[in-house]
């Protein structure tokens, strides 16, 4: 373990503050992921500033949305009655995700931000251009069950690992950040990257910057909801393909709005915007959920070790529609 300093905030400004001061500074929540890869040598921050003291909070707005602190952890968030019963999709996605004691320990914040589980990525025997841009990548030619299938590049084909943020883009949640600069707020659908040529750069975050809150606006079909996740293991494994849908029936029985997000096939919770057009105003018979899931995979490019993860999404997209339309 690299030596580091520790600092703790007791809110937002101040976090920003101790952040700004000193060098090579990380935000800490509950280090779930960070903590592991200072172990590995992968990150190696000078200091680390606690945020855990930030807000917990997740409180109900006027209308129906939702906001949730960044300190709040994925356990407090999961059994929350106002997520539970306004958004059945992200209680179930984060209880998809790790082990209870994990889910105890990790932020709402720390979950949005976690890196990549790709093997090559921790391993410095490997090539890996996310660890050290221009280096190459071992997993292009290596072992790719779990890689992306779609949106890769030929520089990166790691995947997000993250089941919260999966259901999060499903329900257009939006981010909240404070920086040096300011605050300013975006859609999550918008913060998270595709690889490109640079794949070390992740998200939209700019220097110094730090989450401070999860917004989920007013949904009028978020109670039908839900969220699927497909693993080599029932518990305790990342997403081969995970989907989270949402669906709006008219009373003539026809899709009169729907979201669909997926996770474990693309550097970013892939927003499934070809199916929910395709579906949008038609009538969801198993041939046109099909259809729409097969529409959305046509632009796939899998690997030989995960090439069954096209027929896999697919599958579990018009699942997940089924059980939600009945
Ligand atoms: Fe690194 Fe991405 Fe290649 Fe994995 S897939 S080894 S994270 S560059």
């Amino acid at each position: 373990m690299i030596p580091f300093t520790y600092a703790r905030a007791t809110d937002a400004d101040e976090a920003i503050k101790l952040a700004a001061d000193r060098q090579c500074a990380k935000f800490l929540g509950g280090g779930t992921n960070l903590v592991d890869l200072m172990r590995e040598g992968v990150e190696h921050p000078e200091t680390l500033v606690d945020v855990t003291g930030l807000s917990r909070a997740v409180t109900g707005m006027d209308g129906g949305g939702l906001m949730i602190g960044a300190a709040a952890t994925n356990t407090a968030v999961a059994g929350h009655p106002i997520v539970r019963r306004d958004f059945p999709v992200l209680a179930r996605a984060i209880l998809a995700g790790a082990s209870p004691q994990i889910r105890n320990m990790a932020t709402v914040g720390g979950n949005v931000l976690q890196r990549t589980r790709c093997l090559y990525f921790y391993d410095y025997a490997a090539r890996c251009n996310k660890r050290q841009p221009g280096q190459g990548c071992d997993a292009l030619g290596g072992f790719t069950r779990q890689h992306a299938i779609l949106g890769a590049s030929e520089h990166c084909i790691a995947v997000h690992p993250s089941d919260m943020c999966v259901a999060l883009v499903a329900l257009d949640a939006r981010l909240h950040l404070l920086g040096p600069e300011g605050g300013r707020s975006l859609p999550l659908e918008a913060f998270h990257r595709l690889p490109g040529d640079r794949p070390d750069i992740e998200t939209d975050l700019k220097p110094g910057e730090l989450i401070t809150a999860v917004e989920l606006p007013p949904s009028a079909f978020g109670r039908r909801s839900a969220y699927r996740k497909v693993r080599d293991r029932a518990s305790y494994a990342f997403a081969l393909v995970s989907v989270a849908a949402a669906v709006e029936l008219s009373a003539a029985g026809t899709i009169s709005d729907v979201r669909i997000a997926l996770g474990g096939v693309a550097h970013k919770p892939w927003r499934a915007r070809i199916a929910e057009d395709a579906l949008r105003g038609h009538t969801p018979t198993e041939t046109s959920l099909r259809a729409a899931a097969r529409a959305e995979l046509s632009h796939a490019a899998p690997r030989a070790g995960n090439a069954f993860k096209v027929e896999l999404a697919e599958r579990t997209i018009v699942a997940v529609l089924q059980e939600l339309i009945g």
